[in-house]
């Protein structure tokens, strides 16, 4: 276990932690502050990247860090406000006017806003070569076959699909032009996929769709790649374990593609799915080995000291909902007891410096509790969420973050993007809703 001392620079222990009280109000509450800023600086139909103010905002409609995600909050807050029950309507209305209280509890609301995004973002697709749901500018029409499924319009809703299956025979044929890791690679256009046919397989016609056959395809794409027994994942010469640019993010889509289409694997090819599962296990048995000896999964395995990384895209934040998976697909007690005990150091060091975010900041990190909590009904989980969600309250926390001097940020106090999906306060917003009504941690969840 590396020395403590070494990481009290990136990392904040929590010794401060706030009032344990009134969860759900006080969650709500700050969702509202932080839409409330959102709103207040980033306009309806904006296609920049909304950054820093010392840096200069450019045209980036992807989900990660662009004008993508503002279309994505839209659509989650419609889908957070149409299914929360009357109950929980009823609790959470801090920070809100009587006024803002029946527009906010309108799904029209937010339907409209979203339409009015959507539209601004189309208009600006070009075809480009990344593919991903993170990075690729077509995941627009990926949001745009939920808007226009919400909207009743078949005619888009079918325009829309047939846009984002329009790169599967691109894929199939030269797989080898792209990665195999979840942020730019074939894993991260799977996830595009799982999503449609997750959401849509079991619908009525014309807006039924099953995808069986094309998930299958690229499982069976990726596995030729990250190979058998051990799986490795390369990226930029190294063979990287994480969530982001690594194998655990392979395995998650791997095992959501499974569990979604298990009948069709099963007919399709015996062999080849026993083979998959058995490389599966036998990585994540590797990783929890690593774990166990480290206190933390290293980033790559050319960097196995490199363990000072308590985040979604690297090290055993990404992990928990990959072994969480497993243990409900291959019913193993060690990679439940794993998440477990992997949560314990998460919570003692994931409240990073870094601070705001999901990919690499303190909201991405409580999804590990939420997806505890969801599974094992466990208080303790569902409590460090939301010291974990309430970081900003934190005066001690919010100040070390807002101090902190960390090499690859432009401006200190602030995150890069501040209004992004997986650097800023989008993603912040998602998790917070997800405390709330849980639905899954956005790009790696279904
Ligand atoms: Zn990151």
């Amino acid at each position: 276990m590396q020395q403590e001392s070494n990481l009290r620079y990136t990392q904040y222990h929590l010794t401060h932690p706030i009032p344990d009280e009134n969860h759900i109000e006080n969650v709500f509450e700050s969702f509202i502050t932080e839409y409330k800023q959102f709103r207040m600086n980033v306009p309806i139909g904006c296609i920049t990247d909304k950054c820093s103010k010392k840096q200069k905002e450019k045209i980036d409609l992807s989900l990660f860090c662009g004008a993508g995600g503002y279309l994505y909050l839209y659509l989650r807050i419609y889908e957070f406000v149409k299914g929360l029950s009357s109950e929980m309507q009823q609790k959470c209305t801090k920070g809100l006017s009587d006024q803002e209280l029946s527009e906010f509890y309108n799904p029209e609301t937010f339907l409209q806003l979203a339409l009015r995004q959507y539209q601004a973002l189309q208009i600006e697709i070009k075809k480009d070569s990344n593919i991903s749901f993170f990075m690729s500018s077509s995941t627009i029409y990926l949001l745009g076959t939920d808007l226009f499924y919400y909207m009743k319009d078949k005619e888009n809703f079918k325009k829309c699909t047939m846009e984002v299956l329009s790169s599967f025979s691109e894929i199939v044929a030269q797989p080898e032009k792209y990665e195999q890791e979840l942020l730019y690679g074939i894993p991260g256009y799977l996830y595009n996929l799982l999503r449609l046919h997750k959401k849509y397989s079991n619908e009525q016609d014309p807006y039924q769709l099953d995808l069986s056959s094309h998930v299958h395809t690229l499982c069976q794409i990726i596995c030729k790649f990250v190979g058998k027994d051990v799986m490795k994942c390369d990226f930029h010469n190294r063979q990287y374990f994480g969530a982001v640019h690594g194998i655990l993010g392979v395995i998650q889509m791997l095992l959501l593609s499974y569990e979604t289409c298990k009948e069709y694997f099963h007919l399709k090819n015996e062999q080849g799915l026993l083979e998959m599962l058995d490389s599966i296990q036998k990585t994540l048995d590797q990783l929890i080995k690593l774990y166990y000896q480290n206190g933390n999964i290293p980033s790559s395995i050319q960097n196995l000291n490199n363990l000072k990384l308590y985040q979604f895209c690297h090290g055993i934040s990404g992990a928990i909902a990959p072994l969480l998976k497993a243990y409900q697909i291959f019913n193993k007690q060690d990679y439940l007891d794993a998440a477990i005990h992997m949560s314990e150091n998460l919570y003692k060091f994931g409240m990073i410096k870094k601070g705001f975010g999901l990919c690499h900041g303190i909201p991405g990190n409580s999804y590990g509790f939420m997806q505890l909590y969801r599974l094992m009904g466990n208080e303790k989980q569902r409590q460090y969420a939301y010291q974990f969600l309430q970081y900003k309250k934190n005066v001690y926390v919010y100040n070390e973050i807002k101090n902190f001097p960390f090499n690859d940020r432009y401006l200190i106090e602030v995150s890069d993007q501040p209004f992004s999906l997986m650097i800023g306060s989008v993603g912040d917003m998602c998790a917070m809703m997800d405390f709330i009504d849980y639905k899954g941690m956005p790009g790696f969840e279904i």
